[in-house]
Order: structure tokens, then C-alpha cells, then sequence
């Protein structure tokens, strides 16, 4: 299989007067086409600045080193016009927050066509029917007749799905999904998901789904990488991840999901404490004030992000198995 995406040691930081603060450290991954990698982690953890700098969007005291290559072409460090090319055409980006990337100020029908005419090279009438079509494939009803009104004249639901008929005029490789379903209610969402897996198996995109949810990871990725304080913390597929977290952070993660006992009482784990300051990361490990499994080795040594266990798994953290641990340290069996 082909990789669309190939990130490489990608650092990203942000200047600031009171010193460099690194919002991504390190991090590798691929997505291959027709593939979905979820991306978790609480906010602040790196998660969205990866993207953030796959896409040049960084704000304008913000650095990205490494390479990150787009089905084989290498984007880091490019010129604007040469990544221009590339967005919008082999790589696009929807956000949480439909009106970023929509204008409020001109019809649905001038944003799309113009994309078309200038990406594409087709004229106007060519261009007004190939954004009909696509309306129509992302499920906005009535789309000859609509796709001639303004953004704000969308529901939150039908807003999102104009802007990801927008991010797939073009018909990306890779399609960068951030929070995409966050604002919306859980039916809207669910309906959003399903168009999302729906275009992949149609179109074979390549999907990045940045979320601070394990449960819209569980229903649409294959593959998921989870981010603690801009690092990788562990990655494995869905399945392995779900069943058997080998990192403590995953494992919090997985027990902060809600889920209906037998009782029927719905019970939410919070993990304790807060991500640490990215400025003024602890020495070891940065889940060590946090983590019920710390030892002495934590706090002494930066836990590397190495493979475990095949099938692609990696995690950072020292400990062997979690479940042996807890019996050994805590005294508590398994
Ligand atoms: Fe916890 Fe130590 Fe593993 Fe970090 S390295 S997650 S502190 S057990
Ligand atoms: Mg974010």
C-alpha cells in the first residue's frame, strides 16, 4: 500500500518572550490511501499543530522542521506557491468551526466555482455543475437551488457539510478532519461520521481525525496515535488500543469514556491533574505527576517511543505491561 501521507520527525515551536515553547517533539506516523488515523488527545497536547504545520497554517511565530511528504513530494519548508498547489488539490483541511474556512460574505455557489476555475481550469457553467454534484454527494438537499445561498443560511449541521463539499471539490488525497464534528449535536454527528466513511470508501481518501474523543476514533479509524504534551504517547490499531492500552495515559483516556454500567448509571473517569506547561516540562516522563504507575525510573528518564508488541504498536512509558505492574507495585491484582 502507498503512503499519502509520511511525516518524519516533525518539531514544531512557537517563539515566545519567555522562551521557545514545542508544541510537537518528535513525531512520526503515515497514513496510507484509503486509511484512517485518529489522532487523541486532550487539548493543548499537540494533536491540531501537526496538522497545523502539514498544512502551513502556523501562526507567524511558529517553526516546523522534519520532513513531511504528500503522496511522495516533500511540503516542509516549500514555498507558498508550491504548497498552494498542493492544497486544495492533493490535500485539504475541515475544522470544527465551519465559518473558517467559509466566507461569509459571498454565496456558497462564487466559493465553490471559484475553486474549481482556478484548481481546475473549467468554466464557469462546468464549474457550478461539478459543485452541484458534489453538494449532492455530501447530502445537501436541494442543492441546485441552495447552493445559491449564503453560508449562515445553513444549519449547523448543513454548514459543516458544505464545508466538507469545499475541502473535497478537488478531490484530495489526503483529507485533514479537525474536530469535525465536535459543535454538533449527536445525531448531526453521527450523520457527519457516516458521510465521512462513506466518501472514503467511495474515493479512497486518506483521512487524518483529530479528536479529543475515543468514541468518534472507534467508529471511523483504523489506526490511532495518541499525543500527551506534543509527543506520541502510543499508536496501534483501533482494536489493539481499545482492548489493551499499554500506556497509562490511553488507559485514563479509555476509562474517562462514557459507558452505561450494570446498573445503568452512567460512570465518567476523569484523569487527574492537568497536561504540564509545555515551556517547563518535568524532567522524565511528562505523564509522571499524573500517572497512578509512575516509579523512580519516571521521573529520571524521558520514556523513547519504541515498538511493542508488532502489528505497528509504539508507546513511550518504561513500563513492560501495565497489568503486570499493577500487580507488582500497587499490590492490586489485574
Ligand atoms: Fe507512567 Fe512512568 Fe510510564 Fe510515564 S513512563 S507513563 S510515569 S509509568
Ligand atoms: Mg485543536
Amino acid at each position: 500500500m502507498s503512503n499519502v501521507l509520511e511525516v518524519t520527525n516533525l518539531n514544531t515551536s512557537f517563539w515566545t518572550p519567555e522562551g521557545d515553547v514545542n508544541a510537537v517533539s518528535n513525531v512520526s506516523f503515515t497514513i496510507q490511501r484509503g486509511e484512517t488515523l485518529g489522532i487523541v488527545g486532550e487539548s493543548g497536547s499537540g494533536k491540531s499543530q501537526i496538522f497545523m504545520s502539514i498544512m502551513g497554517l502556523l501562526a507567524s511565530n511558529g517553526r516546523a522542521t522534519g520532513s513531511v511528504k504528500v503522496t511522495g513530494t516533500e511540503i516542509l519548508g516549500v514555498t507558498t506557491a508550491e504548497l498552494n498547489k498542493i492544497r486544495g488539490a492533493r490535500m485539504s483541511m475541515i475544522f470544527q468551526d465551519p465559518m473558517t474556512s467559509l466566507n461569509p460574505y459571498l454565496t456558497v455557489r462564487r466559493q465553490m466555482t471559484e475553486v474549481l476555475m482556478t484548481h481546475k481550469g473549467m468554466t464557469e457553467k462546468e464549474a457550478t455543475e461539478a459543485s452541484i454534484r458534489m453538494l449532492d454527494q455530501v447530502q445537501i438537499p436541494e442543492a441546485r437551488r441552495r447552493i445559491n445561498m449564503h453560508p449562515h443560511e445553513f444549519s449547523g449541521g448543513m454548514r459543516q457539510r458544505v464545508m466538507i463539499a469545499m475541502a473535497l471539490l478537488c478531490g484530495p488525497e489526503l483529507l485533514i478532519a479537525d474536530e469535525p464534528t465536535t459543535a454538533l449535536d449527536v445525531t448531526v454527528q453521527a450523520q457527519i461520521l457516516d458521510l465521512l466513511s462513506q466518501l472514503r470508501r467511495d474515493n479512497g481518501m486518506a483521512i487524518a481525525l483529530i479528536t479529543h474523543d475515543l468514541g468518534v476514533i472507534a467508529g471511523l479509524a483504523d489506526r490511532v496515535m495518541v499525543m500527551y504534551a506534543g509527543a506520541v504517547a502510543e499508536k496501534g490499531s483501533v482494536r489493539d488500543i481499545f482492548k489493551r492500552p499499554q500506556h497509562p495515559y490511553t488507559e485514563g483516556l479509555l476509562r474517562s469514556m462514557p459507558r452505561l454500567d450494570e446498573s445503568g448509571i452512567n460512570r465518567l473517569a476523569t484523569i487527574g491533574g492537568q497536561p504540564p506547561n509545555l515551556q517547563n516540562l518535568p524532567s522524565g516522563c511528562s505523564f509522571r505527576e499524573r500517572c497512578p504507575y509512575a516509579f523512580d525510573r519516571c521521573a529520571s528518564e524521558r520514556p523513547a517511543l519504541r515498538e511493542s508488541g508488532g502489528a505497528g504498536r509504539a508507546k513511550a512509558c518504561h513500563l513492560d505491561e501495565i497489568g503486570a505492574v499493577r500487580q507488582t507495585k500497587i499490590g492490586v491484582v489485574a
